[in-house]
């Protein structure tokens, strides 16, 4: 898989300074949830049977729509698919993730999902201008000098694994007729957001 960075994003400096703007707000986007990162949380929590799944479930995830474009096997040509993923519950007036604690600090940091630790390495962030523009005004972390620097080869490593990750969870979808319900049979009664 190729990503054709913008310029700026190419090599740049990074520092979380805490704001917790990207944890808020659905138009700014949602974080998705990939297995591995429900998996971690599950250990967490220890959600050890179905019915501590379905209650973590019911308190923390919601399921959304979207859509992607992927290459179907033997064939070069894209496709679009629209399909359900699973979020983390936005509350209250800011659309808060509701893991978002005191001081703009994450509860579960140690086991954030791989979207939270990776921002703003994100294929949608790096590779399209705008989102690029739009994240630099969110984001006051961003091209901060004093950060740490994500290298061309840091950069392409994480958004490989980013990649890897959608796929993974699109084909597990697609085998099940995109029927997110049987592929996690947890989220049984939770409702779309
Ligand atoms: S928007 Fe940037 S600075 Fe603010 S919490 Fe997120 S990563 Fe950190
Ligand atoms: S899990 Fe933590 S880092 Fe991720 S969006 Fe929620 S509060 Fe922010």
């Amino acid at each position: 898989m190729q990503f054709k960075l913008i310029g700026p994003a190419k090599d740049f400096k990074f520092a979380c300074q805490i704001c917790g703007n990207c944890c808020k707000g659905k138009k700014k986007g949602y974080i998705f949830i990939y297995k591995p990162d429900l998996e971690k949380l599950f250990e967490h929590f220890k959600c050890t049977t179905e019915a501590k799944k379905y209650e973590f479930a019911k308190k923390h995830l919601e399921i959304i729509s979207q859509k992607r474009a992927y290459k179907d096997n033997n064939t070069d040509v894209k496709k679009s698919y629209y399909y359900d993923t699973i979020v983390f519950k936005l509350v209250g007036d800011n659309e808060e993730c509701c893991f978002l604690g005191e001081n703009n600090m994450c509860k579960i940091y140690s086991v954030r999902p791989f979207q939270c630790s990776s921002y703003p390495v994100w294929r949608i962030i790096l590779t399209i201008k705008k989102n690029w523009d739009e994240n630099l005004k969110k984001c006051k972390g961003i091209n901060i000098t004093s950060g740490e620097s994500y290298s061309q080869e840091r950069i392409l490593d994480i958004l490989k694994k980013e990649f890897q990750l959608e796929k993974d969870f699109f084909l597990v979808m697609k085998a099940h007729n995109f029927k997110i319900k049987e592929v996690y049979p947890f989220l049984r009664d939770i409702n779309k957001g």
